[in-house]
């Protein structure tokens, strides 16, 4: 068949184990006589269309689906997967009572942490509050008797707080953390006004899980 005209549509395949998506090309091909026929490219090996691909209209395809139509196999089939289903591990899970995993750089509530010792690990640097994109740090601070600086106020507006994890980046003594917890919704807006105790009482209470993330995570900080 001598090819009067060549022209192209974007046709996509996909590379199976590549990333990335290749275009590749299926020409349309006519013949002097005007009929035009899809030409598609020979397959690949590692390759496959992730385009639709025409219906083959042959008697005996044609036949078979309308087969299959009428004696309902796909509904056959549908129950047939429902079924396996049945016998497999659900993925879901029982949530509160069962919880999933979360990664040790999960970044839930806020806390501020201490020192075994008991002394509050913030020096009141403001390296937080100057990095924080939502402004939700406000703190002020004072110097101490013994020279040591601290914070006389550490509020965070966890309602303007968008999670970016920035001010525990930011920390140069691991003091404020975003902890695994993410179980903290309130009725109202003026419980997501945390102050410094609600933040150093959080710190108290999940000092093991943080300082374990804090330790499974110190390769990649
Ligand atoms: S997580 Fe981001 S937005 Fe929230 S307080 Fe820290 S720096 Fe600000
Ligand atoms: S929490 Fe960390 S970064 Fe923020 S003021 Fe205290 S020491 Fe500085």
């Amino acid at each position: 068949m001598s090819l009067a005209k060549i022209f192209s549509v974007s046709s996509r395949v996909r590379a199976s184990g590549v990333s990335g998506v290749i275009v590749k090309r299926a020409q349309y091909s006519s013949s002097s006589e005007g009929n035009v026929e899809k030409v598609y490219p020979q397959n690949i090996p590692g390759y496959k269309y992730v385009n639709a691909e025409e219906q083959d209209m042959s008697f005996r395809a044609m036949s078979d689906r309308a087969a299959q139509t009428m004696f309902w196999t796909e509904l056959a089939r549908g129950f047939a997967v429902t079924l396996a289903h049945i016998f497999k591990e659900p993925a879901t899970i029982n949530y509160p009572f069962e919880k999933g995993p979360l990664s040790p750089r999960f970044r839930g509530e806020h806390a501020l942490r201490r020192y075994p010792s008991g002394e509050e690990r913030c020096i009141a640097c403001k390296l937080c509050e100057a990095i924080c994109p939502a402004q939700a740090i406000t703190i002020e601070a004072e110097e101490r008797k013994d020279g040591s600086r601290r914070t006389t106020r550490y509020d965070i507006d966890m309602t303007k707080c968008i999670y970016c994890g920035f001010c525990q980046e930011a920390c140069p003594v691991d003091a404020i953390v975003e902890g695994p917890n993410f179980e903290f919704t309130t009725e109202t807006h003026e419980e997501l006004l945390y102050n410094k105790e609600k933040l150093l009482s959080n710190g108290d209470k999940w000092e093991s899980e943080i300082a374990s993330n804090i330790r499974a995570d110190h390769l990649y900080r």
